[in-house]
């Protein structure tokens, strides 16, 4: 028989079951309580202790429960273990209910759509991701609630999904949202869960499917509308999830931009980790990237554009070349540049603070952090005028100065508000007649009591009566036992305590009325004076919130002309000949990182006439991966509009960067190095073109020394005669040098080692020829492998040379001799006694018994 609940508990269960995905915070009071298996769940997750409730007819129902003001922090908690959580509050006034209070869930708050400030990071974006798919073509629709944007892509083609993939990776979402059914799952789910493992799944019903078609039109203008139905739903969708969430009209959202990967130098997502531009292999932070040495950003919106510009680097030349001006200009100009860097110092993120505006939940604090941002701005233009760069000009004109919501703010919100908007003291003294009125008279009411508790103590004679004030009884008059004898007809006794008495007298009730009249009555009047303002500024939200971009912007250029000022880089040449020239390049990390020692600056020179593929050899440690990942990382600086460090540069816009270095942690991801190293060279071949850059770093290496050679010999030759792109090719098989000399844009490079006695120095200088050698032996050496070791293995190769010397002496017709020869040089590995016995046999005349004999005998020797 079904449990009938208390009518309290039977209401959660109603509202509960609307929302079985998530943790329903039930407000009861001061508290959000969680009853049955939410109560369970959260009280282990959250590290709160589980009790139990009467539920009726004899039961027990499990409950635990966080005062409303802490909520927030046990929110984050949950949504931090990817959880979702609905918080439902009491929408009628307790006193005015009729039964029980109705309640409602006003919000559901999820990885995706959280805006509490502490579990956004500043510099980054939170976005919440919608993958849709329709006839064959899949889109991906992406928003940021914190700060309003919103975008869309469309892939297609049968490799859709891994393309898809490289996008989740820039924006690495908190929240994946998959609306309907996608044709291949399997390959982004195991993309997320390698890569994007933070990113918590959510399934759109079919259901809710027939609820969106209105709604883009609803937040974005016409002309950005996009027009393939799969878009068009995508988006919807995407609209529909936040209201569904957020419960807001969220105005803010109102711009849509699409995300044409043509127009941007494409990065895929084993290239963004292998070249650590965002974020390093090691943990996925920020430290020792590409984003790290040029964030010289002040504020967090121009922190999170910088990231942005460096995961798409742009094509088009002019394009590239006014964000260069905008840099050469502030860079020549140092003082500008200076000042303009302290006034972005009084720069809040109010592009967020815009967001909590919208959604209702901003505070004074934040409006006067608003009003601290937009008052350096008229500064910041006067600043701007003595910049000639165009991109600095449009700077200028489109960021307003929002003087009308400023002054409102200064004229209206204290100073240093408190953080809550309903405790009072947000309203400025002089903003509004009867707030005033309402405060002096709270106000002389502290000089009343005074007066009365004179009088009091005069006419009683009782020296230390005292008048108080507490929260259940009200004031009072406070009498110790001692002097109850004096108290007067007139007192009416209210409380005892241990060592006094307390007393109320009518006129200090009448009083007690007028002022506490008086005290809620300036909290409402500042509430809704707070919300006026608040709305004031939700009108003008798009506006400022175009200002915002264009300080971003300027924060970028800054930071980029700053890092240009303390790097010592330089403004590449953009040419449209496809050539790649870097003279005396050098890698921006690692220049920093080499504390002592000076980073060797390289030349790279790749084009189509005569140098379009670089092998490059040398012995491990050299700096072969650091030249090619410089190369790399130098175009994709450029492209960015940044300076660059070099000498001097021209670089032509490459379209797409392919990188194919170490793959050992993907071991951890259960696929062998030899089939990524396979899979990422067949994704080459398959999207370079000839405006492509490829950075091939020993590919080969996960199979047998012939099958690695042969495949790295095999992609190289076709490289060269089909994809015809510029490519940098390490490799430790020195027999690859010989195709420079079939081939005239193959070019053979090494690292410059010195030979010092038994000792090898690096000198980091890339020279043209190949290597002769692989000081393999100096290395391990070098890593502190025991002597005894070093000695055997240099005592193994020079058996190993000598055999390699004997078999080039031997004709190629004795094949059996030769191959016999081979057959030493591995043997050799245990002695070469051992070997010269198995020479020796004649297998063929060998019985059983004497094979087995001969074996035994080996053996011991070994
Ligand atoms: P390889 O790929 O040849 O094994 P790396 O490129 O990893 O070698 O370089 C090894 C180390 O040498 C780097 O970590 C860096 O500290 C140093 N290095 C590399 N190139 C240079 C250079 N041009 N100038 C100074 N130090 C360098």
């Amino acid at each position: 028989m079904a449990i009938s609940y208390t009518p309290m508990l039977e209401q959660y269960r109603e509202v509960k079951s609307r929302h079985t995905n998530e943790i329903l915070f039930f407000r009861l009071g001061d508290f959000y309580e969680m009853f049955f298996e939410d109560a369970e769940i959260a009280s282990r997750e959250m590290e709160i202790t589980l009790t139990s409730r009467d539920g009726g007819q004899n039961t027990r129902v499990p409950m635990c429960g966080v005062p409303y003001h802490a909520a927030d922090n046990y929110i984050a908690k949950l949504i931090n273990k990817g959880y979702k959580v609905a918080i439902c509050e009491q929408v009628e006034d307790p006193k005015q209910a009729k039964g029980i209070v109705r309640r409602e869930v006003v919000k559901i708050i999820t990885p995706g759509t959280i805006l509490a400030e502490s579990l956004l990071p500043d510099k980054a974006n939170n976005y919440l991701a919608l993958l849709h798919e329709e006839a064959d073509e899949l889109c991906l629709a992406a928003a940021d609630i914190s700060t309003g944007e919103c975008v869309w892509a469309t892939f297609s083609g049968s490799s859709r999904a891994n393309t898809v993939c490289d996008q989740l990776y820039r924006l690495l979402p908190a929240e994946l949202v998959l609306a309907g059914k996608l044709g291949d799952l399997p390959t982004i789910n195991s993309f997320l869960a390698q890569r994007v493992s933070t990113c918590t799944i959510t399934t759109l019903s079919n259901a809710d499917l027939t609820l969106v078609s209105e709604l883009p039109s609803k937040h974005f203008v016409q002309q950005e509308l996009p027009s393939s139905t799969v878009a068009q739903a995508a988006v919807g969708y995407l609209l529909y999830y936040l209201h569904y969430t957020l419960k807001s009209d969220l105005s803010h959202i109102n711009k849509l931009a699409r995300v044409n990967t043509q127009d941007y130098l494409i990065l895929d997502a084993s290239t963004l980790r292998n070249l650590e531009i965002t974020r390093n292999m090691r943990d996925g932070g920020r430290k020792d990237t590409l984003l790290a040495v040029l964030d010289f950003t002040k504020t967090a919106m121009g922190g999170r554009l910088l990231k942005k510009w460096l995961e798409f680097p742009l094509l088009n030349p002019l394009t590239i070349s006014k964000r260069q001006d905008a840099i050469a200009d502030l860079l020549d100009k140092r003082a500008v540049r200076e000042s303009l860097k302290e006034l972005l110092n009084n720069i809040y993120d109010f592009e967020r603070i815009l967001t909590r505006i919208e959604v209702g939940s901003a505070n004074a604090r934040d409006l006067t952090a608003l009003k601290t941002s937009l008052a350096v701005l008229p500064e910041i233009k006067i600043r701007l005028q003595e910049c000639h760069a165009e991109q600095l000009a449009g700077i200028s004109i489109e960021a307003r100065t929002h003087v009308d919501v400023a002054n409102m703010i200064e004229t209206a919100i204290a100073d240093n508000p408190p953080l809550g908007v309903r405790d009072g003291g947000i309203i400025r003294t002089g903003y509004d007649l009867e707030l005033d009125e309402l405060r002096s008279i709270a106000r002389d009411s502290k000089e009343w009591i005074q007066d009365l508790e004179l009088r009091e103590r005069e006419t009683t004679g009782i020296k230390s009566l005292k008048i108080g004030y507490n929260k259940v009884f009200g004031y009072y008059i406070e009498v110790t036992h001692a002097n109850t004898g004096a108290v007067p007809p007139n007192y009416v006794r209210k409380q005892t305590l241990v060592n006094a008495e307390r007393y109320i007298t009518p006129e200090l009730k009448d009083f007690e009325t007028k002022v506490l009249g008086a005290q809620e009555k300036i909290i409402n009047i500042e509430y809704q004076l707070f919300v006026v303002i608040r709305d004031y500024i939700k009108e003008r939200i798009s506006e400022i919130q175009q200002t915002a971009r264009q300080i971003a912007q300027l924060d970028v250029i800054i930071s980029l002309s700053e890092a240009a000022a303390r790097y010592n880089y330089i403004r590449p040449n953009l040419n449209h000949s496809r050539e790649l020239i870097i003279k005396d390049g050098r890698h921006p990390v690692v220049e920093r990182l080499l504390s002592g020692e000076m980073f060797v600056p390289n030349d790279t020179e790749l084009n189509h006439r005569d140098s379009e593929i670089m092998i490059i050899t040398g012995p491990n440690m050299a700096g072969k991966s650091t030249y090619m990942r410089q190369v790399a990382l130098l175009t994709i600086m450029a492209q960015i509009g940044s300076f660059i460090p070099a000498r001097e540069a021209s670089i032509c816009p490459i379209d797409r960067i392919f990188t194919r270095v170490g793959a050992s942690d993907d071991l951890a991801t259960g696929q062998s190095t030899f089939m990524v190293e396979m899979t990422e060279a067949a994704q080459i071949i398959k999207f370079a073109t000839t405006n492509s850059l490829i950075i091939l770093d020993e590919i080969g290496r996960g199979t047998s020394t012939f099958d690695g050679m042969s495949i790295a010999r095999s992609v190289v030759e076709y490289i060269k005669d089909k994809v015809k792109a510029k490519t940098l090719f390490a490799t430790h098989y020195h027999e690859l040098t010989e195709l420079a000399e079939s081939s005239k844009v193959i070019k053979n490079y090494s690292v410059a080692v010195k030979e010092r006695g038994n000792d090898i120095v690096f000198l980091r200088r890339i020279i043209p020829g190949g290597a002769d050698k692989s000081y393999g032996i100096h290395v391990a050496q070098l890593a502190g492998l025991p002597k005894r070791i070093i000695e055997r293995a240099q005592q193994i190769l020079h058996e190993l040379e000598q055999c390699k010397a004997n078999s080039d002496l031997i004709p190629p017709t004795t094949k059996q001799q030769n191959n016999k020869h081979t057959a030493l040089a591995t043997v050799s590995l245990f002695s070469s006694s051992i070997a010269d016995e198995l020479l020796n046999i004649d297998v063929m005349t060998l019985t059983p018994l004497e094979a087995l004999n001969t074996l035994y005998r080996l053996q011991n020797k070994a």
